[in-house]
């Protein structure tokens, strides 16, 4: 298909509906670049409102013929699945990596993360079985069964163009749902790239849609009728929007949201490790990540010393082109865009001019040979001031801003004064204190001497406060829960010898 505001001979990426690639007929499209070169790639067909219907109606059908499926055909594609990607995750890397930016082991390891999930869910019989009681009265059985909502909606943000689609999808799927993936136009191919993966796997057609698009596909799902359940992952302002409209809809929702993640680092604490990990958690995958370390606060006896260990590992750090084969073998890539690079300048800019000192500025960086990229360098802020927008907002770049502190008690309550409450570290070598920190802190992962706490898959994923609107966190027995919905069957099988004859009152024992 021709897109005439695209260059000559870029492909335009497609929805994946009823089994097939089904090109877009909208006549809107979006750019996706290369954000290590600058280059536009491709374009990605935005749905209408018709595309949204032929979606959701190729994914009734497609729910309708799944939730026959047995137990063992569902636990034989869905074990297929996991030894595809298994197999072939190099290629998925490589997708993440053109279309994202972040380096190819990150990338593999975003992979790595999703295909936790898929393992969990391979083992689903067990999550799904329901509950038996016998002879709950006499001669009367009481049991659950958990059947699947139907047609289920997810909606994913351009940070985890692989890892976030999967914390859901083969959690649904296992539970014999038909899911609807809109992922983020930024990085659209990868969404694409699983869908043949999963016909490959045996899924049936109609069970994995891929529907590409903006807002107008978003709000399609989110009013459809057969669209029983919605999934978000993204902004805090967009998943408030989902959240509320997804609930008007009457529709179960899941909406997760930004983040401004802290460590608490305590004089105890070892000095080396916490510098290897505030570098690790704050600069990979350049800082797009909900989980990535924002603001390391430290106590002040020992702050000075910290802040000496990160600059001296930030000019050992390597940035550049991602994909394998470049020579530096960079430890971080670009940035997705060049109006989030510009964004991001700008809170360091914001920084600045509120009195915090810029120690490593990354503002002006360029890459040799890749001049037209969206690159940031590592940055290190210290004397962050704690009214200033550059610490109260989510940057999502590589950017780490130190904030002093004199007390435990004055890190805690400045951690609970933020908005977010995603994921938060304590580094320290007494228990105590991080029982302590366990207990009072208002965030909803925490990690001790662990900088990025994301569970593992039979935990659940999920932040407290603007990080998470809805109760159901992602994957593990939260996800087993969002995908199902219980009936509570009571039966009796009638004989005289129990049938009590008639009786108007409420049942007795
Ligand atoms: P985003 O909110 O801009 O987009 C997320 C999705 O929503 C995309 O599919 C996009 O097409 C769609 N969308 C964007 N604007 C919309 C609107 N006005 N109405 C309806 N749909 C809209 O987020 P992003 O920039 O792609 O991702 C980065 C954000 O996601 C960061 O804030 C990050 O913290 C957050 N995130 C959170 C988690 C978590 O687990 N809490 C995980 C990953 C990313």
């Amino acid at each position: 298909m021709s897109d005439p505001t695209s260059p000559t001979g870029t492909p335009v990426v497609p929805h994946w509906i009823d089994g097939r690639e089904r090109a877009s007929t909208s006549g809107r499209t979006a750019p996706v670049h290369n954000p290590s070169t600058g280059a536009r790639t491709a374009s990605v067909g935005l749905a209408d409102e018709a595309e949204v219907a032929e979606a959701v109606s190729s994914a009734e059908h497609g729910a309708a013929v799944w939730r026959a499926f047995s137990v063992a055909r569902r636990q034989a594609v869905l074990f297929a699945f996991r030894e595809l990607l298994n197999a072939r995750k190099d290629e998925l890397a490589a997708i993440i990596t053109t279309e994202h930016g972040k380096v190819f082991s990150d990338a593999l390891g975003e992979i790595q993360r999703g295909q936790e999930v898929v393992e969990l869910a391979c083992g689903f019989p067990h999550l799904v079985k329901g509950d038996y009681s016998v002879n709950a009265s006499s001669g009367v059985d009481v049991y659950t069964l958990k059947q699947p909502l139907g047609v289920v909606a997810v909606i994913s943000p351009f940070n985890f163009p692989a890892m976030v689609p999967m914390w859901f999808f083969p959690v649904a799927i296992a539970a014999g749902n038909a899911v609807v993936l809109k992922p983020s136009e930024k990085d659209p191919s990868a969404s694409l790239w699983m869908a043949r993966l999963w016909q490959e796997a045996g899924l049936p057609d109609g069970v994995f849609t891929v529907l590409q698009g903006d807002r107008t596909a978003v709000d399609g799902l989110l009013a459809a009728p057969a669209v029983q359940s919605v999934s978000f992952v993204g902004s805090t302002p967009v998943a408030q929007y989902i959240y509320e409209t997804a609930a008007r809809h009457g529709k179960r929702v899941q909406a997760l949201g930004g983040a401004k993640n802290h460590m608490l680092v305590l004089p105890d604490a070892d000095l080396d490790l916490v510098a290897d990990q505030a570098i690790n958690s704050g600069f990979g995958a350049a800082g797009e990540r909900c989980m990535a370390i924002s603001v390391v606060l430290v106590v002040d006896s020992v702050a000075d010393a910290l802040v000496e260990r990160i600059v001296d590992r930030i000019a050992r750090l390597r940035v550049g082109d991602g994909m394998p084969g470049d020579e530096s073998e960079p430890d971080m890539g670009p940035l997705i865009s060049a109006a989030h690079r510009d964004a991001v300048r700008g809170y360091v800019d914001v920084a600045e001019a509120d009195g915090a000192t810029v120690v490593v500025d990354g503002r002006d960086l360029t890459v040799a040979g890749r001049e037209g990229g969206f690159f940031f360098g590592p940055t290190l802020l210290d004397r962050v001031p704690t009214s200033s927008r550059a610490y109260l907002e989510e940057i999502f770049g590589p950017v780490l801003s130190v904030v002093r502190v004199a007390t435990f008690d004055e890190g805690v309550a400045l951690i609970n004064s933020g908005a977010f409450g995603n994921g938060t570290a304590i580094f320290t070598s007494d228990g105590g204190a991080a029982r302590r920190f366990q207990d009072e802190v208002e965030v909803g992962m925490i990690g001790i001497n662990v900088p990025i706490p994301v569970p593992v898959a039979y935990h659940s994923f999920g932040g407290w406060k603007k990080s998470l609107f809805g109760d159901a966190k992602a994957y593990g027995v939260h996800g087993f829960d969002f995908f199902t919905r219980e009936k509570a069957v009571t039966s009796r099988w009638l004989d005289p010898a129990t049938h009590g004859g008639i009786d108007l009152g409420f049942p007795r024992n």
